[in-house]
């Protein structure tokens, strides 16, 4: 999905991912959008909407931090991706379902992925970790600043 964002967009991505976990707050800060861990109704993982020219992110700040951080990564797709979608706001339930398409939603979560958890870095992290299995993705998990599950599906596409 990165691929398909132009080069700017990129770049900032890229510099985020210089280091893991990668910078989530260093790609909402280039694009203007502010990130606030808050109460959100009950079932509502993410939101983003316009907020004062920019746009703001809410994410709940019930969720565990790797799941929070899948949110935010998941916003920011819609930013990226949908931006002229979003209307007055878009919110994400617990399986991010929303009132944009289901295709919509899904890439959202390809791109989510390609941010936080980089093909080539994926590769490596997971070349270099030691242990049975379920330590490898225990190690990755904490690596990368994700769920364990989120970590799971990342590395079924990437091996
Ligand atoms: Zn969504």
């Amino acid at each position: 999905m990165i691929d398909q964002l132009p080069p700017h967009q990129r770049e900032v991505i890229a510099a985020a991912q210089a280091a893991q976990p990668v910078r989530l707050g260093d790609i909402a800060r280039a694009f203007g959008i502010s990130v606030k861990a808050s109460t959100l109704p009950a079932g509502i993982s993410g939101e983003i909407r316009p907020s004062g020219g920019a746009f703001e992110i809410k994410v709940n700040r019930h969720d565990s931090r790797g799941r929070q951080r899948f949110t935010v990564a998941h916003e920011l797709a819609h930013f990226l991706l949908h931006r002229d979608q979003i209307g007055s706001g878009v919110s994400d339930d617990a399986l991010y379902r929303s009132s944009l398409s289901d295709a919509r939603e899904a890439e959202a979560n390809r791109l989510a992925a390609d941010i936080l958890m980089p093909r080539e870095s994926v590769r490596a992290a997971f070349a270099e970790s030691v242990g049975s299995f379920e330590e490898r993705l225990q190690f990755l998990a904490d690596h990368f600043g994700v769920s364990e599950a989120a970590m799971a599906i990342r590395l079924e596409q990437v091996s």
